[in-house]
C-alpha cells in the first residue's frame, strides 16, 4: 500500500492535454513575463473572488511580504499574528523590518483567537495577519471590529484556503489586503511557483504592481526599491484552465472530509475538525488530535503501512531559533504535540479514505488494551 498525503495524479490524468495546449500556446506567442494570460488571469480570479485588484506575483510568500509593504507596514511596526502557521507568515512581517507578536490559536479551529489581539495592541501596532489555517476562515467580523477601533491593517494570509468563505464573501477579500500562494499542494496549485495580492483599495494595488516590478510604473523610471517577484506567463495560463475546477476540487476534498468524519466520529483516541458556522471549509488539510500521547507513534505505524501523513506544525514559530520568544502559547503548545494531517486531495475515493481509518482506528484501539 502506498497512499501519499495529496497527490496530482488523477488532475494530471484529466487536464494533461489541455495544459500542455495551453503551455504550448504561450511558448508560441513569446510572452512570458507579464504576458496576456497573467492579465486574464488576474481578470478571472477577482471576479471568482469578489474583489477590484488581482495581482500576480512569483509565491505566496512574496505576496506576503509586498503586501505588507503595500500596506505600509515596515521598520519599527508590529503586527500580530498565529505562531501555528508556517514559517513563510512571520518571515514576511520580518522582511519588511517589522517585529512579529504571536498570540495563541482557539482549540477548535487552530486559528488565531481574535479575542486575545486586543490585549497586545499598542502603540507600534499596525497590523493583523490572520492566517486561515488549513481551508478554515478565521472570524473575521471581530477582527475587524478591533482593526477599526486601533486603526490596523488586516493582511489575511490565504494560502491554505483558496475558494473558502466567510459568511459569504470569500477570503482574501475582508480585510486590505489577501495573500495566495500557488504553490502545487495548495488547492489551487501551480506547476511551479505563484502568489497573488487581492485588495480593493487602489492605493494598495498600485504600490503592490509597483513592487512587483522593481518599483516601477514605467520601465526604467523606477520610483521605489522594489523585486522582481511575477507571476510567470505560463504558470498563469496553467491557473486559468485549474481555476475552472477550482470550486469542483474544493467539493472532491469536502466528500473526503466528509468520509473521514462519518467513520472516525464517536472514536475516543481522536479528535476531529470541526467546521464552524461562519466558513466553508476547503480542507487543504484534514487535521485530527491524536490523544494519550499516541501521535508520534501512530505516525510512524502508518508510515509502516504505506500512509503518508504530516505535522503541521512540528515547532512553533515563536520557538524557531530566530525569534525564540518567551511566551506560552498553551493551546499552540498542545497542537504541535498532538495534530495530525492525514491524506486528503480532491480525488481520493472512499476506499482509500477507508483503508487509512481502518488502520488508524485499529492501532489506536490494540495499543489502548496494551
Ligand atoms: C504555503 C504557505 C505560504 C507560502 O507560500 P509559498 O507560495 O510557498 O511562498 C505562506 N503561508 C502559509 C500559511 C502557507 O501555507
Amino acid at each position: 500500500m502506498n497512499i501519499p498525503l495529496f497527490t496530482t495524479e488523477e488532475e494530471t490524468k484529466l487536464l494533461k492535454e489541455e495544459i500542455l495546449n495551453e503551455v504550448e500556446r504561450v511558448i508560441d506567442s513569446g510572452k512570458f513575463i507579464m504576458g496576456p494570460d497573467v492579465t486574464e488571469f488576474e481578470n478571472e480570479v477577482s471576479t471568482y473572488l469578489g474583489i477590484k485588484h488581482a495581482i500576480g506575483v512569483n509565491s505566496g510568500t512574496d505576496a506576503l511580504v509586498i503586501g505588507l509593504k503595500a500596506a505600509g507596514i515596515g521598520v519599527g511596526d508590529e503586527v500580530i499574528t498565529t505562531s501555528f502557521t508556517f514559517f513563510a507568515t512571520a518571515e514576511a512581517i520580518s522582511q519588511v523590518g517589522a517585529k512579529p507578536v504571536f498570540v495563541d490559536v482557539e482549540e477548535d479551529s487552530y486559528n488565531i483567537d481574535v479575542s486575545l489581539i486586543e490585549k497586545q495592541v499598542n502603540e507600534n501596532t499596525k497590523a493583523v495577519i490572520p492566517v486561515h489555517l488549513y481551508g478554515h476562515a478565521v472570524d473575521m467580523d471581530p477582527l475587524m471590529n478591533i482593526a477599526d477601533k486601533y486603526d490596523l491593517k488586516i493582511v489575511e494570509d490565504v494560502a491554505q484556503a483558496f475558494g473558502s468563505d466567510y459568511k459569504g464573501s470569500k477570503v482574501g477579500t475582508i480585510g486590505d489586503v489577501g495573500c495566495f500562494s500557488f504553490f502545487p499542494t495548495k488547492n489551487l496549485g501551480a506547476y511551479g511557483d505563484g502568489g497573488l495580492i487581492t485588495t480593493n483599495s487602489d492605493e494598495i494595488a498600485e504600490i503592490a504592481k509597483m513592487l512587483r516590478v522593481h518599483g516601477s510604473k514605467k520601465k526604467y523610471h523606477n520610483e521605489i526599491l522594489g523585486f522582481n517577484s511575477r507571476l510567470d506567463s505560463i504558470q498563469a495560463a496553467i491557473l486559468r484552465v485549474k481555476l475552472r475546477r477550482i470550486d469542483e476540487w474544493n467539493e472532491g476534498r469536502k466528500r473526503v472530509a466528509n468520509k473521514y468524519i462519518e467513520i472516525l466520529d464517536g472514536n475516543e483516541n481522536v479528535v476531529l475538525p470541526k467546521s464552524k458556522y461562519y466558513t466553508n471549509h476547503v480542507f487543504h488539510q484534514f487535521t485530527i488530535r491524536v490523544k494519550n500521547g499516541m501521535r508520534d507513534s501512530l505516525q510512524n505505524h502508518l508510515k509502516d503501512e504505506g500512509i503518508s501523513t504530516m505535522i503541521y506544525y512540528p515547532v512553533p514559530v515563536h520557538e524557531l531559533p530566530l525569534y525564540n520568544h518567551d511566551i506560552n502559547l498553551p493551546i499552540t503548545n498542545k497542537l504541535k504535540d498532538d495534530a495530525l494531517s492525514l491524506p486528503i486531495y480532491p480525488h481520493m475515493s472512499d476506499e482509500i479514505v477507508e483503508k487509512v481509518v481502518s488502520k488508524i482506528i485499529n492501532y489506536l484501539r490494540s495499543d489502548s488494551y496494551v
